[in-house]
C-alpha cells in the first residue's frame, strides 16, 4: 500500500456504536446479506457518478465502463468489493461511515428492548447498510477516491467495528471505492467463488450494472497474473425488462435495494406507459412502516431516472403526501436530463404523471385488498393512518380512497379496523339510506357509548372511529356510494325511514309533555348547555350529550388545544330519556336545590360517558356524595 498521511483515529457517533452492536449480535441468521448491502451501495455510487457526469463529463476520467468487482483470497481470508463509482472525499467518509444522519435514530435506538429476537425485527425497519459488513468481518478497510479529485486525494478508512475508526490520506490512482472485508475465522466460508456467485445471483441479479467475479477454476481463484473476469448478474436496469422476464424474487430484491429495506414488499406494480408521455414506473408497497414514518424530514418519494440515468432520490413530486410511504422508481423519457427539483415542482408533464401514478397506487391497493385480504390487513395496520389523510388532500380520488379505508364497527366483534364502507353498505337495513359512525377516544369507550343504544335496539350497524385523525377525516368525507356519512353524536339524530310514523308521533308527543321539565333543566344548567331536549337516541341511559351540527367535536378540539390554538367554546346539547326512572324522579322533584344537584350530576355523567373531562370534578364528587349520604341516612 502507499504511504499514509494525516492519520487520525475518530470515535463513531453513539448511534453507530449501538447499531453496530445490535447488527453484529442479532443478524447472525442471515449473514450473507452483507454482500447485497455493499453491492447496493456500489450501484448507488455508479448512479451518482453518471448523474454528476452529465454536467461534468470529465468526472468519468476516460470512460471506463461502470462496474462492480467482487473477489476473494482464501489464504488471507478476505472478500473485496471494488467499484468505479463516485467515491468519497475524506469528509464524506467521516460522515457517511461514521455517523447516521437519519432523523429520529436516537429515539429509535432508545426503544430497542435488549431482546435480540425482537430487536432484529426492529432493525429491519431501519435498513442495515454499510455496517452489515461487520456481521462477517472483524476488520473492514475502505479505500476510496472521489471522482474528479487528484490521485493523491485518496482516503483509507479502517475499523474493527468497535468504538472507533482510523482514517488517513493515501494515493489512489483509480476513482471509486474498494472495500476489503477481513472475515472472522468462523466466516471463512465466504471467501469462496461459488458461494459469492450464488449470493450475488440470489440478491443482486437485478443490479443494473455488471457485477464481475473471477472466472472459476475448480472452485479456486486463478492465481495467474491476468485474472479473467466474468459477469454474473443480469446487468440491465430491472424496470426496463419485460414483466414476463422478471421473477418475484428479483422484484423483491430490487425493492430492498431502492427502499433500503430489509424485508419484502407487500405488493408492486410495474408499468410501461407509451403515447403522449413515455415513462416506466415500478412502485412498491412496503411491508411495514419505517421507524420514521411520522418524522417530517423522513425520506419520501421515488427514485427518478431520466432515460435510464439516475437523477435523484426522494423525488416527492410524483405522488401525493398521503402516499408518501410508496417506494420505487420512475424513469421518464420526456423530462430533460438536467431537470432540477425546482422544475419538478409542477408543469403539465409532472402533473399528468402524478395523477396517473396516484391512480396506479390506488389500483394496486384495491387489488391487494381484493385478492390478498391478509396482506391488506398488514398494509392497513402500517399505513392506514397515513391513507386517511387522503380524502382531504386528493379531492379527485376521494371515492377511491374511501373504498380503501377500514374501520372498527359494531358489526364486527373483533374490534379491529377491518370493515370497508362497501361492507357496511352491503349490510344496510331495508329503508336505511345513511352510513352511521361514532368517533371517540378509544374502542373501549365508544363501544359502550350511550349513543349506540337506539342503534343496538334497532340492529343498525355503526362504524366506530377512534384514531386521532378520524374526526378530521370525516369532516372531508361526507358521502360514499351516494350515501351520506352521519356522525350519530351530532345534531338532531334523524333515522329517516328507520323510524316508523308511530315512533315519530310518539316522540313529538313526549317532547310536548315534557316541556316543563326541559325548561326547569335549562334553568338549572344555565350557560353550560346550548339546548335541552328530549332524546330519541337512548333506551337505557338517562341522559346524553350531543354535539351541535356545526361545532367541533371532542377529538378536533383536543388536537387544536394541544397544538396551542384557541378553540371557540362550543356548548353541548343535553338530551334526556323521559322513560328512564331517574328522569321520572327528577321530573317529580319539588325541592329546587335537589333538582339542581341531580341535573348537574346527570349532565356531568353524560360528559364522562362521552369521554370528556369535567370542568369542575370536585363539584361533581361533592354533589354525588351528598346524594349518597341522603340515601344511606
Ligand atoms: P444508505 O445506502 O442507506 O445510504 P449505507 O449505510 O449503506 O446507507 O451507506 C452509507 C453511505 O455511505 C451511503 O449513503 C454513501 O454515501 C456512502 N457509501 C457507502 N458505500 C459507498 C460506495 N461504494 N461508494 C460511495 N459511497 C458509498
Ligand atoms: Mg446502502
Amino acid at each position: 500500500m502507499s504511504v499514509e498521511t494525516r492519520k487520525e483515529t475518530l470515535g463513531f457517533q453513539t448511534e453507530v456504536k449501538q447499531l453496530l452492536q445490535l447488527m453484529i449480535h442479532s443478524l447472525y441468521s442471515n449473514k450473507e446479506i452483507f454482500l447485497r448491502e455493499l453491492i447496493s451501495n456500489a450501484s448507488d455510487a455508479a448512479d451518482k457518478l453518471r448523474f454528476e457526469a452529465l454536467a461534468r463529463p470529465e468526472l468519468l476520467e476516460g470512460g471506463d465502463p461502470l462496474k462492480i468487482r467482487v473477489s476473494f483470497d482464501q489464504d488471507a481470508r478476505t472478500v473485496t468489493l471494488e467499484d468505479n463509482g463516485i467515491g468519497m472525499s475524506r469528509d464524506e467518509v467521516i460522515s457517511h461511515l461514521g455517523t447516521i444522519a437519519k432523523s429520529g435514530t436516537a429515539d429509535f435506538l432508545q426503544n430497542l428492548s435488549g431482546d435480540q429476537k425482537k430487536d432484529s425485527q426492529l432493525i429491519g425497519q431501519f435498513g442495515v447498510g454499510f455496517y452489515s459488513a461487520f456481521i462477517v468481518a472483524d476488520q473492514v478497510d475502505v479505500y476510496t477516491r472521489r471522482a474528479g479529485a487528484s490521485a493523491s486525494e485518496g482516503v483509507h478508512w479502517s475499523s474493527k467495528g468497535e468504538g472507533e475508526f482510523d482514517i488517513a490520506d493515501i494515493d489512489k490512482p483509480e476513482r471509486g471505492t474498494r472495500i476489503v472485508l477481513h472475515l472472522k475465522a468462523e466466516e471463512a466460508e465466504f471467501a469462496d467463488g461459488w458461494r459469492l456467485r450464488n449470493i450475488v445471483k440470489k440478491y443482486s441479479d437485478h443490479i443494473g450494472l455488471p457485477i464481475e467475479l473471477p472466472k472459476q477454476q475448480f472452485g479456486e481463484q486463478e492465481q495467474a497474473a491476468e485474472v479473467e473476469w466474468e459477469v454474473v448478474n443480469r446487468a440491465s436496469a430491472l424496470w426496463t425488462c419485460p414483466r414476463s422476464e422478471i421473477k418475484d424474487e428479483e422484484y423483491q430484491e430490487f425493492y430492498k435495494h431502492v427502499a433500503h429495506d430489509f424485508e419484502n414488499p407487500l405488493a408492486w406494480s410495474h408499468n410501461k406507459v407509451e403515447g403522449k408521455l413515455e415513462y416506466t414506473s415500478l412502485l412498491y408497497v412496503p411491508g411495514r412502516a419505517p421507524f420514521d414514518l411520522y418524522h417530517r424530514e423522513a425520506p419520501k418519494g421515488l427514485k427518478l431516472y431520466v432515460q435510464r440515468v439516475f437523477i435523484m432520490d426522494q423525488a416527492d413530486q410524483f405522488l401525493p403526501l398521503y402516499l408518501r410511504f410508496i417506494k420505487g422508481v420512475v424513469d421518464s423519457n420526456d423530462l430533460s436530463l438536467n431537470v432540477s427539483r425546482e422544475i419538478l415542482q409542477s408543469g403539465p408533464v409532472i402533473d399528468s404523471m402524478k395523477s396517473a401514478l396516484t391512480k396506479r397506487v390506488l389500483d394496486m391497493l384495491e387489488k391487494l385488498a381484493k385478492n390478498e385480504p391478509e396482506q391488506y390487513k398488514a398494509f392497513w395496520k402500517a399505513f392506514g393512518q397515513v391513507l386517511k389523510e387522503g380524502p382531504a388532500e386528493d379531492f379527485a380520488n376521494k371515492e377511491k380512497i374511501a373504498g380503501l379505508l377500514r374501520f372498527a364497527s359494531t358489526g364486527d366483534a373483533s374490534g379491529e379496523q377491518s370493515v370497508a364502507l362497501a361492507d357496511y353498505v352491503g349490510r344496510m337495513q331495508e329503508g336505511q339510506d345513511k352510513v352511521y359512525f361514532l368517533t371517540g377516544e378509544s374502542y373501549a369507550q365508544v363501544k359502550n357509548s350511550p349513543h349506540l343504544e337506539m342503534f343496538r335496539k334497532k340492529g343498525i350497524e355503526v362504524l366506530l372511529l377512534t384514531d386521532r385523525i378520524d374526526e378530521w377525516l370525516m369532516s372531508h368525507l361526507t358521502e360514499f356510494d351516494g350515501k351520506q356519512l352521519v356522525d350519530i353524536a351530532r345534531g338532531d339524530l334523524d333515522l329517516g325511514k328507520l323510524d316508523s310514523e308511530e315512533d315519530r308521533k310518539a316522540q313529538e308527543e313526549v317532547a310536548k309533555s315534557k316541556q316543563g321539565l326541559l325548561e326547569r333543566l335549562k334553568g338549572a344548567l344555565g350557560e353550560q348547555v346550548a339546548e335541552v331536549r328530549v332524546s330519541h337516541r337512548l333506551t337505557e341511559s338517562p341522559a346524553i350529550l350531543a354535539i351541535g351540527e356545526q361545532d367541533l367535536g371532542l377529538q378536533m378540539r383536543q388536537i387544536l388545544e394541544a397544538s396551542g390554538q384557541k378553540v371557540p367554546e362550543a356548548k353541548p346539547i343535553f338530551e334526556i330519556n323521559p322513560q328512564h326512572p331517574l328522569i321520572e324522579k327528577l321530573d317529580a322533584e319539588a325541592d329546587e336545590e335537589r333538582f339542581a344537584d341531580l341535573s348537574h350530576i346527570l349532565f356531568d355523567q353524560a360528559a364522562l360517558a362521552a369521554g370528556d373531562s369535567l370542568k369542575d370534578p370536585a363539584a361533581y364528587v361533592q354533589r354525588l356524595n351528598k346524594l349518597l349520604v341522603e340515601l344511606s341516612a
